[in-house]
């Protein structure tokens, strides 16, 4: 065992990052190419309606677009800009930081960086051998700038996948802690990290939540009215005269 170079949890030898930090990544990289069209739709500077009667608003703008967008949809340097050190200075576009990752983990692998799609600069390559960037010494630092890089991405989208709570229980932990956050493949405990897939939850809420019904309606059975526990699961009355 060792510790992840993220959040401190345990990891498995060799890896660097945790499998809950993985799959934090893993959503981010889904997300960007996401974000990026919603970001090309904000870049023109929104009219915004004159306030008041007969108008105070601002006749033109200084800049027909945002540059705070701008700076994040804007192309990357001409080269590679590795920030294996931390010492870049400025908020970088979302493609340099991609390429630099990118060419990082081409250099690691010992291959030429293959042809991108434009439509997702780098992120679909990023995600594939994201095996090799958990394992990676330099995971920490590639976790902070993508964690920076969504911040500023959701700051102008106004957007950010939301969690939605699923009520089996985690089969590992036993804890109500399974979700499912837009955009990301797998569902996840919070508690304890577990991940699982669509099929795998959905085979594990059909074996546990018949139980579950069963054990609630005891419980309530043998702690309430009898007629509230049967009125509280939605049973009518009669069912329970009939039993
Ligand atoms: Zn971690
Ligand atoms: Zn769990």
């Amino acid at each position: 065992m060792s510790l992840c170079l993220i959040c401190t949890h345990a990891a498995e030898q060799p890896r660097t990052a945790c499998t809950r930090c993985e799959h934090r990544l893993r959503g981010w990289l889904g997300e960007i190419p996401r974000q990026m069209v919603l970001l090309t739709a904000s870049l023109e500077l929104g009219t915004r309606p004159a306030q008041g009667h007969g108008g105070t608003g601002r006749a033109h703008s200084p800049l027909p677009v945002r540059a705070d967008v701008l700076t994040l949809i804007g192309p990357a340097a001409p080269g590679p800009v590795r920030d294996v050190a931390g010492d870049q200075g400025g908020p970088q576009p979302v493609h340099a930081v991609l390429h630099a990752w990118a060419d990082q983990l081409a250099d690691d692998l010992g291959h030429h960086l293959p042809p991108i799609s434009p439509r997702a600069p780098y992120a679909d390559y990023l995600a594939r051998h994201l095996d090799h960037a958990v394992r990676a010494a330099w995971v920490a630092l590639f976790h902070a700038e993508l964690a920076d890089l969504v911040r500023r991405i959701r700051a102008v989208t106004s957007t950010e996948p939301r969690r939605r709570p699923l009520d089996a229980p985690c089969p590992a932990c036993e804890a109500f802690g399974l979700g499912r956050v837009d955009w990301e493949t797998y569902i996840d405990c919070e508690a304890c990290g577990l991940l699982l897939t669509a099929d795998e939850y959905a085979a594990h809420h059909a074996a546990v939540m018949p139980g579950l019904a069963r054990t609630a309606l005891g419980l309530l059975h043998a702690t309430a009215a009898p007629g509230l526990a049967y009125t509280a699961l939605g049973i009518p009355q009669t069912a329970q005269e009939a039993s």
